[in-house]
């Protein structure tokens, strides 16, 4: 089992642990992270750097609900012969969305996967943060039957409500130089001060880790990412799932917490 592994789809709420277990799978298996994080920021990155000036809206044709043809997108950026343009329009699209604060619809944010998962060959990936809905899911497994690859496994980092919030909330940041910390398992040396000297750093709570928004983002998983899991489970993709609370976060500790359900040995020593 797990020999010749292609895909990973690593799940879990916002906070529940799922970065170390991520680390793990990248490291047993030479995989890459694929985040939707990381797509959105790499896609807008390749809008922005063309400047465009004034409002989006002018590439949105609302009696059709739809934005104008990507064609016509191209020659009006003077992109047509870019060769990026086609992650440059998908870019575009995204940032419509995002500058109106506006959810991006599940189309979009397929398209984005699905152009970031064909420049890995639709192999060698961690899957992080999609699918999140079920028509998100049901594009993958889509897409995965018509490129001919294999999803090897769904890993479920569950954790509960209750820890997940009470860690998020204890979460700080450097606004400068980005050091983390956590007022339970590290705080910093004296409130709002770092452990660098620099004189403009800043310690402070992430605007989004305050407890209307984390509740929205454990809804969220609630209602749209727990049927998604679900779909995949249906589809036929083995499902585990890790437990993301730990005595402890030693590296060993965590790698075990996943090689255990695996059914993988565990490569550090015993812990
Ligand atoms: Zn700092």
């Amino acid at each position: 089992m797990f020999e010749k592994v292609q895909n990973f789809i690593v799940m879990g709420k916002s906070g529940s642990g799922k970065q170390p277990r991520v680390d793990v799978l990248i490291r047993r298996f030479g995989l890459k992270q694929l985040s939707t994080g990381d797509i959105f920021r790499h896609y807008l990155g390749l809008f922005n750097v063309l400047n465009v000036e004034g409002e989006l809206s002018v590439f949105f044709d609302p009696t059709k609900d739809d934005f104008i043809a990507d064609a016509e997108i191209k020659d009006r950026l003077n992109i047509t012969a870019h060769e990026n343009a086609e992650a440059i329009v998908l870019g575009l699209k995204a940032k419509y969305y995002v500058n109106q604060g506006r959810f991006v619809p599940d189309r979009i944010t397929n398209a984005l996967f699905e152009s970031a998962f064909q420049a890995l060959e639709f192999k060698g990936a961690v899957l992080d943060g999609f699918p999140r809905t079920v028509e998100q899911a049901q594009f993958l497994v889509d897409l995965a039957n018509r490129k001919g690859v294999k999803l090897d496994a769904i890993v479920l980092v569950e954790n509960e409500d209750e820890l997940i919030i009470g860690r998020t909330l204890g979460r700080r940041i450097c606004k400068s130089c980005g050091e983390l910390y956590h007022m339970e398992f590290r705080p910093p040396p004296n409130p709002g001060e770092c452990v660098s000297p620099n004189p403009v750093c800043d310690v402070v709570q992430r605007s989004d880790d305050n407890i209307e928004s984390l509740k929205k983002r454990l809804e969220e998983f609630r209602t749209k990412t727990r049927p998604a899991i679900e779909y995949l489970k249906q589809a036929g993709i083995p499902f585990y799932s890790v437990p993301g609370n730990l005595p402890d976060y030693s590296p060993a500790r965590v790698e075990a917490s996943v090689c255990e359900i695996l059914g993988l040995a565990s490569t550090s020593p015993s812990v």
